[in-house]
């Protein structure tokens, strides 16, 4: 397939850099070459998440990430609408932005952070609920 620069092309919701495609095991997804955050169609995170080693794509560290974590106010790279502030169900402490027809953008390091979910967030868990048991 030849590279449609017109179609393929994506702007950082962030930092107006352009974005570049990451392919990963068949899931292509755009990574900004500034501010490294990562932009996902529809369910493509979810996609990436289930597969193995897939925490490769977030080439960013999460010091990068949290340096335009406060920048919550962008639009949709296709769509241009307002994006919503989102924490993600399972792991209140993630959150990203989306776009409900779209798709959704993280920032350099969640990615990471969500594709632990299984190990970290389940440790998390066991450690609030021994809290509660001791202090009722
Ligand atoms: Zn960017
Ligand atoms: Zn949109």
């Amino acid at each position: 397939m030849e590279h449609d620069a017109s179609v393929h092309s994506l702007k950082c919701p962030k930092c107006r850099h352009g974005m570049e495609e990451v392919t990963h095991e068949g899931v292509t997804i755009d990574r900004c070459s500034n501010c490294q955050g990562l932009w996902f169609d529809a369910d493509e995170a979810q996609q990436l998440k289930s597969l193995p080693e897939s925490a490769v794509v977030d080439t960013g560290s999460s010091k990068e990430g949290w340096k335009w974590d406060s920048r919550v106010d962008i639009d949709c790279p296709r769509c241009g609408k307002h994006m919503e502030l989102t924490s993600d169900a399972k792991q209140k402490h993630i959150w990203y932005e989306v776009c409900p027809d779209h798709g959704m953008f993280m920032d350099a390091g969640e990615f990471s952070d969500f594709k632990e979910e299984n190990l970290l967030d389940w440790f998390r868990g066991v450690i609030k609920g021994n809290r509660e048991t001791v202090c009722p």
